[in-house]
């Protein structure tokens, strides 16, 4: 039986073949493929300055290092998440504040988000979470209000937007990432996108060990540097990204209709979800329903099975209940833009007859 993949990196000629040519060109580290990957990456975001580093979480921290974040500090962030989300937090020596999500959307809940903040809180930190934007307008408005800076994770939603307005151009700075699974690839990488030139230009010495000038070190910095051979695969790719995208969106469309209405994602008016996993969530058997799924050929994973603020590296002692509840009942299943027809068909298929046999 033919496996239905969770994820799929869509690699083609093109890719092998840029590849080929940075090889041949000698030039293997961070060059000129580089910097057209940041001007082309950055007619996604508004026309806003982008450097690329890389992985994501090196993009999540250096957007944090680059606004000047660090001890003292704390930072407010989902729990509903992947851990570098408040890894990155961590590592500047700022504390990440775990504030609670809104059970539809599964993003930051800003009423939550309102009530988390002291005077220590610097920034907020928002998650972008499987490709629906966060809810931007009042999140924004809360941050003016209070005077805190926005960073958004955009790890998982290159390309989503609110109205006309794409994620990464919300906040003071924004973070993402081209692992494998996301919505483009370079393998590994990340994209800082800033509203601030000052700040970008802080973020390309924290890359490359403080410096403009060769030995010239203006502060500390690390290694952070994505290679030409990546940002080639990655300028590739991002020619695709809006079809991708539609593909994605036509086949959520699509398993929405054939499923039990109730079940599918939901999406505010006005927000353009690039689905970067299409999540469904089950009051109770959630992990028979998997099990059933994997062993019918289909993959299928939990996002998140364990909130971060009660992983072991956090253990924080605070009660976030729509946080936990989700951990317990979502399970995303294959949306990615490489399956075909036949394999929507196997997966609504295959999903109701386990529905029918489990909840009758
Ligand atoms: C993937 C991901 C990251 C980290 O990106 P890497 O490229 O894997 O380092 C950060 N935040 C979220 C929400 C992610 O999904």
């Amino acid at each position: 039986m033919r496996k239905i993949q969770l994820a799929s990196p869509i690699i083609g000629r093109q890719e092998r073949k840029v590849v080929m040519r940075v090889l041949k060109s000698g030039n293997l580290a961070q060059g000129p493929e580089v910097k057209a990957f940041e001007n082309e990456f950055s007619n996604l975001v508004g026309n806003r300055e982008c450097v690329a580093v890389n992985s994501g979480t090196s993009a999540l921290h250096v957007a944090l290092l680059s606004m000047g974040i660090g001890q003292g500090d704390e930072v407010l962030v989902p729990s509903f998440t992947f851990a570098a989300t408040a890894n990155a937090v961590s590592l500047t020596g700022a504390k990440p504040v775990f504030v609670d999500i809104d059970p539809l959307t599964y993003n930051m809940d800003p009423r939550a988000l309102n009530q988390a903040i002291t005077p220590k809180t610097r920034a907020i930190q928002v998650v972008h979470l499987y490709g629906l934007p966060a809810n931007m307008p009042e999140i924004v408005q809360i941050a003016k209000q209070k005077s805190l800076l926005v960073i958004e994770d955009a790890a998982q939603a290159h390309g989503a937007r609110i109205k006309d307005q794409s994620v990464g151009t919300f906040g003071d700075v924004a973070a993402f990432s081209f692992y494998p699974t996301k919505n483009m690839t370079t393998g590994e990488g990340g994209m800082v996108v800033f509203k601030d030139g000052d700040a970008a230009r802080t973020a390309r010495l924290l890359r490359n060990q403080g410096m403009e000038v060769r030995y010239h070190n203006e502060i500390i910095g690390l290694n952070l540097r994505m290679t030409d051979i990546h940002a080639a695969i990655g300028r590739q790719q991002l020619k695709f990204l809006k079809q991708w995208n539609e593909k994605r969106r036509d086949n959520a469309n699509h398993i929405s209709e054939k499923i039990n209405r109730n079940l599918a994602p939901f999406v505010p008016e006005d927000f353009y979800h690039v689905y970067h996993q299409f999540t469904i969530r089950l009051s109770n058997k959630r992990d028979e329903f998997s099990r059933e799924l994997t062993s019918n050929g289909i993959s299928n994973g939990v996002y998140y099975p364990k909130a971060v603020h009660n992983l072991p590296s956090f253990q924080v002692n605070i009660h976030l209940p729509h946080t936990e509840l989700a951990t317990q009942q979502v399970l995303s299943i294959p949306v990615h833009p490489k399956l075909t027809k036949f394999d929507l068909k196997k997966i609504t298929k295959t999903f109701n007859t386990i529905y029918k046999n489990l909840y009758g």
